[in-house]
């Protein structure tokens, strides 16, 4: 079967640009000196790429700053907090060594949380008493799997939770170079219906890459479907179409669906902008023709897309290609959140703002849904019970699968970013899942 391409657009040649490099993009090298100096700044302490396509497909060089795509690739002062820019903004105005730059890097990358949600501490599993660290089995039925060889990413997106392992904090990095542990694990474990391939992005691998972790999978009846989380579709949707081993690709997916397994691309997509290229329709089509679903996610961020124009324009437009709308996150606790953080209860006016306006055929989306130690929390919404205004909540998934959809109440809270920072409703001492959570060994 071949997937024939519907009006493939001769590709550019494929560039990025780093820190190193940025000012030879003459947009970018068009830029105020201030802005350039506060991108050196904090691209030594964030990650920073941009290419190509990026540049000339998807920013509005007309809205820089404001551009969601440019505040989403593009370092801006901000993202640091003050004191973390100016220790940095000294030691770049008077010449420091790289080894001081690098120091100073890792010690402001240190206090951004590199690792939220008890990432490291309580998600991998081992086998045969060997610790799998690029395996992270969270909730029953879903393994993440970090292949070695795709823990870089198209994007660098500036909100990124992944961040540190692409500034080469590499005792942070999680990854995986064999699959036959994998393999060994999921025999044990039955229960694990679901496979996400993430990163980094795994659509960074070459075909051949890709296929050597996933055909193991094809022969095991207990996996059902195979997920691969992926920005490719966004920031270089030629991965799919004109890239020396795209076809390979296709024909990898074929085999997978052929194999009788659901094969579920998650686009990670951020604002209307980036679905509006002819380079993208084709790789939707072309994806879309091997038999493979694409389901979108992208995180609720201030700056890029806090406003619910924006996310009821995204469903729609992805429901017109063919894409299947599935969650809205909060930004975590990590990085540059205090520059990207949108509030609980606002994020629920946005998300409900948007639903209200969209059919039931986009409503497959869920969120807002905060990835947290516990599980991942949805904002259901405010509500005012016996005189006391509340925020309910619920599991949509649980480190406990019996606390999923059990809705449960905090004190209403404006302010709260994050579900940590909001207390229990009605006097309780604590949330009914925290006693079990304090004692919960994985
Ligand atoms: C979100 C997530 C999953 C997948 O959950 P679904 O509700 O099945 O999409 C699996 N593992 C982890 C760690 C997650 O954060
Ligand atoms: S696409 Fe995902 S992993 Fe890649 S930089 Fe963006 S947020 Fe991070």
């Amino acid at each position: 079967m071949t997937s024939p391409p519907v009006h493939i657009t001769s590709p550019p040649k494929y560039r990025a640009y780093t820190l190193q490099t940025y000012r030879q993009v003459p947009q970018m090298n068009a830029l105020s000196e201030d802005e350039k100096f506060a991108i050196d700044v904090v691209g030594n302490v964030l990650p920073f790429k941009i290419n190509q396509y990026v540049i000339d497909h998807l920013i509005h060089w007309g809205d820089v700053p404001n551009d969601p795509i440019y505040r989403l690739t593009v370092p801006q002062r901000d993202m640091l907090l003050p004191h973390q820019f100016d220790m940095m903004a000294h030691l770049l105005r008077r010449g420091a060594s790289s080894d001081e730059i690098r120091k100073m890097a890792n010690e402001i990358r240190l206090d951004l949380n590199p690792h939220p949600a008890g990432q490291l501490e309580y998600n991998v599993p081992t086998v045969n008493g060997v610790r799998l660290t690029g395996v992270q089995h969270k909730y029953p039925e879903t393994v993440l799997f970090f292949p070695s060889q795709g823990q870089t990413c198209h994007a660098y997106c500036t909100f990124c939770f992944r961040w540190p392992q692409f500034v080469g904090m590499d005792e942070l990095k999680f990854a995986m170079k064999e699959t036959e542990l994998l393999i060994a694990y999921l025999r044990e474990h039955p229960e694990v219906t679901d496979i996400l391939f993430t990163g980094g992005d795994p659509m960074i691998m070459k075909t051949s890459a890709f296929a050597s972790y996933v055909e193991p999978l094809l022969e095991l009846d207990t996996i059902h479907t195979i997920r691969i989380g992926t920005k490719a579709l966004s920031y270089h949707p030629y991965r799919f179409t004109t890239d020396n081993d795209a076809d390979d690709m296709m024909r990898l997916f074929d085999k997978i669906v052929a194999s009788g397994k659901h094969l579920a691309i998650m686009g990670h997509f951020n604002h209307p902008n980036e679905l509006s290229t002819p380079a993208l329709e084709d790789a939707v089509a072309r994806i879309r023709n091997t038999g493979a679903q694409i389901r979108t996610q992208s995180p609720l961020m201030r700056h890029i897309n806090a406003d619910a124009q924006t996310w009821a324009r995204m469903w729609r437009r992805q429901v017109d290609l063919g894409m299947i709308p599935y969650y809205m996150f909060l930004a975590r606790d990590t990085g540059a959140q205090h520059y990207f953080a949108v509030p609980l209860v606002e994020a629920w006016h946005i998300f409900r703002e948007a639903y209200q306006q969209v059919s039931g055929i986009c409503r497959t989306v869920r969120g807002p849904s905060a990835s947290a130690t516990p599980g991942k929390i949805q904002v259901l919404g405010v509500s005012e019970v016996y005189g006391e205004k509340v925020i309910t909540l619920r599991f949509l998934q649980g480190r406990n699968p019996d606390w999923v959809h059990r809705p449960f109440f905090a004190k209403y809270d404006e302010n709260a970013t994050w579900v940590d920072e909001l207390v229990p409703a009605f006097g309780e001492e604590r949330f009914f899942f925290e006693e079990e959570l304090a004692f919960a060994p994985n």
